[in-house]
Parts: C-alpha cells; sequence; structure tokens
C-alpha cells in the first residue's frame, strides 16, 4: 500500500506501490551535429539538414563535435556523476528505416557519466549518462512513409534514473526539475514540441512482496502525458496482476509500449531488445577519449550553483519561504540572480521576490520576453521597492512607475517625477480624508466594530478615492485603523 498526494492535495491510498525509473533524452544545444557539420536548426524542409556522415554513405567519417562534448561533461557534473578518465564510442546496431547506418553511434560500457544524483529536493539516483546521436523520424501518410533524416545525428545524452520514483507526480516533478537544470546550465533548451526533451519510463508495481513485469512506455514528449502514462500503466498493471498469476516479474519479459493520448491509454509496441540483441561492439571510426582532471574541475565550475544549493540558500540567507522559493525558481536560474541583485539595491527581499515573481513575471508572460532581455534592471527595480517604501507609495503608483520605468530607462525618482506622482502624508488631510469616508460609508463602518476587521479594506478604498490615490499608505492605515477603534 502506498500513500501518494493528488493533484488536489489530499492524500490518496493505492493498493500499491509504483515503482518508476526514467530515461530522459536531452538534445544538446550545440549549432551542428554530433558528428558532422550539419545545423541542428529545427523545422529545416525533410532532409536539407544532411551529409555524407548522417546519411551514412559508404566511406564517410564521423569527427566528434567538441562543443557537444563538453556540453555533455557538464551536464554529467551537475547531475553529480562520477567522470571516469577515459569513455569510448559503440555501436549499437539495429535495422531500422530512420537510421541509415544501420546502427546508431553510443556509448556502452564506458559512459562518460557514471553514478550520481538529481536532488528533486528528494535524493534520486542516476544510474549513468551516454552520449549517442539520433536517428531520423518518420511519418505515416496512408500506405506511405516518410523519411526525415534532419535529425539523425543530433547529439543526445541519455539520462538513465534509477528506478526510484514512486508516483506519476513524482516523475513528473523529476522531469521538470531535468529540464530546468539542463535550461540553467546552457545545455539543453528541453523544448518537447520541438523533441529537444524526450523520457521512456520505465514502470512497474509493487504489491505485497510481488512485483510485476516492467513496461516501458517509450517518447513521452510532455510533462503532463508521463504523469498520465505512469498512473494509467501502473493501475493496468494491477488490474492485470489481480486476475493473473503469471503476470509476475521474473516470469514475464520486458515490454515495450506507447502512449496513446487520444485514447488515454498505454498499448504494446514490440519485445524490448536485450543489449545482447544490439551487437554492440568500439566504433572503429572514433578514437577513445581521455579525460583530464582540468577538464572535469572547468565542467564542475560550469555548473555553479546547483538548484539545490540555490534552494538551501535562499531560504537560510534570505528568510523566503519555501513557497516563495519554489515560486522563484520556477523562473529560471537567471530569476534567481535577478532576485538577489533587486534584493541588495532594496534591502527587503521578501518584497522584490513578490514583485519579481508576480509583476515582473506577469510583464515577461504578456510580452514573451526572458529576464536576459527584461528592459528594467534587478538595480532600478530595488529602486522602486526602496523609493515605494521611503515615499509611502500606493500599490497603483507604484505599479505606473513600475511601467514607466520598463518603458523608459528612467530611475525610480526620476519615474515617479516624470509621472507627477504626489503622495498626501501630512496627517490632518488624510484624517479628514478617512473621516468623509466614515460618513459615507455607515455600514462599513458598523461591520467593522462589530468584528468584521475585513470591512477595512473597503474603507480604505474610499480615502484612496477622496485622495485620489496619492495618500501615503501606511499612513492612511494608521490613521483608519485610530479612527475606527474610536467609539463615538
Ligand atoms: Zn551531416
Amino acid at each position: 500500500m502506498s500513500v501518494v498526494t493528488s493533484r488536489f492535495g489530499e492524500a490518496m491510498t493505492t493498493p500499491y506501490e509504483t515503482i518508476i525509473g526514467l530515461e530522459v533524452h536531452v538534445q544538446l544545444q550545440t549549432r551542428t551535429k554530433l558528428f558532422c557539420g550539419c545545423p541542428t536548426t529545427f523545422g529545416l524542409p525533410p532532409n536539407s539538414a544532411t551529409c555524407p556522415v548522417c546519411l551514412g554513405l559508404p566511406g564517410a567519417l564521423p569527427v566528434l563535435n567538441r562543443h557537444a562534448f563538453q556540453l555533455a561533461l557538464r551536464a554529467a557534473a551537475a547531475l553529480n556523476c562520477q567522470i571516469p578518465q577515459r569513455t569510448k564510442w559503440d555501436r549499437k546496431n539495429y535495422f531500422y528505416p530512420d537510421l541509415p547506418k544501420g546502427y546508431q553511434i553510443s556509448q556502452y560500457d564506458q559512459p562518460l557519466g557514471g553514478e550520481g544524483y538529481l536532488d528533486i529536493p528528494r535524493r534520486i539516483g542516476i544510474i549513468r549518462a551516454h552520449l549517442e546521436e539520433d536517428a531520423g523520424k518518420l511519418t505515416h501518410e496512408g500506405n506511405l512513409t516518410l523519411v526525415d533524416l534532419n535529425r539523425a545525428g543530433m547529439p543526445l545524452l541519455e539520462i538513465v534514473g534509477k528506478p526510484e520514483l514512486t508516483s506519476p507526480e513524482e516523475a513528473k516533478i523529476y522531469l521538470e526539475e531535468m529540464a530546468g537544470l539542463m535550461r540553467d546550465i546552457g545545455v539543453s533548451d528541453c523544448r518537447m514540441e520541438e523533441g529537444s526533451l524526450r523520457c521512456d519510463a520505465n514502470v512497474n508495481i509493487r504489491v505485497g512482496d510481488e512485483v510485476t513485469p516492467i513496461v516501458e512506455i517509450k517518447n513521452l514528449n510532455s510533462f503532463r502525458f508521463l504523469e498520465r502514462a505512469v498512473r494509467y500503466e501502473a493501475s493496468r498493471q494491477y488490474e492485470r496482476f489481480q486476475r493473473d498469476s503469471s503476470f509476475r516479474f521474473g516470469k514475464v519479459p520486458k515490454q515495450t509500449w506507447g502512449w496513446d493520448e487520444v485514447a488515454g491509454v498505454t498499448r504494446p509496441q514490440r519485445e524490448k531488445e536485450e543489449a545482447a540483441d544490439y551487437r554492440y561492439f568500439p566504433d572503429p571510426d572514433l578514437v577513445p577519449i581521455r579525460i583530464s582532471p582540468e577538464q572535469v574541475a572547468a565542467a564542475r565550475a560550469e555548473v555553479g550553483e546547483l538548484p539545490s544549493q540555490a534552494r538551501e540558500r535562499l531560504a537560510s540567507q534570505y528568510g523566503l519561504s519555501s513557497y516563495d522559493v519554489g515560486v522563484l525558481m520556477g523562473m529560471g536560474r537567471t530569476a534567481i540572480a535577478y532576485f538577489d541583485r533587486a534584493s541588495a539595491a532594496c534591502g527587503d527581499s521578501k518584497t522584490a521576490c513578490n514583485w519579481i515573481t508576480n509583476q515582473v513575471a506577469a510583464v515577461l508572460k504578456e510580452t514573451n520576453t526572458t529576464l536576459d532581455a527584461f528592459a528594467l534592471s534587478a538595480e532600478r527595480l530595488g529602486g522602486l521597492i526602496a523609493a515605494q517604501k521611503r515615499i509611502g507609495l500606493s500599490r497603483q503608483q507604484a505599479l505606473d512607475v513600475f511601467a514607466k520605468m520598463i518603458a523608459e530607462p528612467l530611475d525610480a525618482d526620476a519615474a515617479i517625477s516624470a509621472l507627477g506622482v504626489t503622495v498626501v502624508s501630512d496627517d490632518s488631510a488624510i484624517v479628514e480624508a478617512v473621516r468623509r469616508a466614515m460618513a459615507a460609508n455607515p455600514k462599513a463602518v458598523s461591520d467593522y466594530r462589530k468584528g468584521k476587521k475585513a470591512a477595512a479594506n473597503s474603507l480604505k478604498g474610499a480615502v484612496m478615492k477622496e485622495l485620489r490615490g496619492a495618500g501615503r499608505a501606511d499612513v492612511v492605515d494608521r490613521v483608519l485603523q485610530t479612527e475606527l477603534e474610536r467609539h463615538e
């Protein structure tokens, strides 16, 4: 029996434990393919990005893309993988129409990344990470099958995780964390819709002491599909387990299935090949690679702060809640650096976090921009936050200044005077406005005095209206409070 948290937050009990291991394929962000000079640009006309090497023509020789190797090494370092001193290339032999050479160049017994882990934040083990070339793409149209070899030879890093994930939700979180990390360290853009991040899920279940056979669900290309496919597959296996006593681990070989998103079911594809079927052998066209300690050190330095380290630092250094940390980190590594700088500029990290995760995030989404290209620097945002506090700008005024500062390269004070924003902070003027607002809203006043404290909000709105939105917010709060507490 296993307790998992549903998407609605309540604990759900299933009569089985789900065991999930993911094989994640990340396309490395290089300009050219893994062993030739063809471009990796997405969406080129079919078969236009090909050459004798990736078409597998006789006599063509592969040459390793140095940048791809560096990116793969960086990824292995980020996943805390053991990095060997020597790694080599192997041929994985099989026949398929999208594989013109009849084999795929991969890494078999000496991958460039050995055991490692990813903290999500629970630690999930990594078995290995290896480089390989992608195959082409087949499109079926009626009786025809069209072959596009633009993808053939694309650099892929395959990251094989240990079967330590225990629910469909956790599998999805793992893949999201993996994608965020690979994006942050510049290894991959992880665009699932363009095929630069895909995963296969190995799923089986444990019921008491018994375990079902593993089913590998191939080519899941969205986070949601992964979660749905795993959930469906686990329940399908449980149903089969209950009525079929031969459906046990070891009695049925591992199978390869696919996910049919339209029907919402998994379907069998083919019997899974064992490694022996691929007749792996070292590729005679490529020399093994020595990895120096300097290269490993450089790769580790390129990784910088890992998400797990950032998570801890944001909580300990700034006292941010785990919710705030989660939202901020969901915006990527650049958001953390932006937040660090904005906080330093205003000295109020909680407010800086709110601005970035709300207003800044909203503008980025609306305008489809990234934080790197955002017109308002972290320092200027920090200046706005400091000015808001110092002058007592209302929320609306601060938002107006924010918009002005995005549109023009002004600092906060210049934007405030350009907009002609004034703030009434004179007590007597505010007392007048509060009294007028209270007189005009007797119901809210009596509600408040009967204990409905929320009624103060509508009164505050009325006061701000009296002051044409220019009342100093903290003074309005204080005066309103005093006046309301003062019984006639
Ligand atoms: Zn090529």
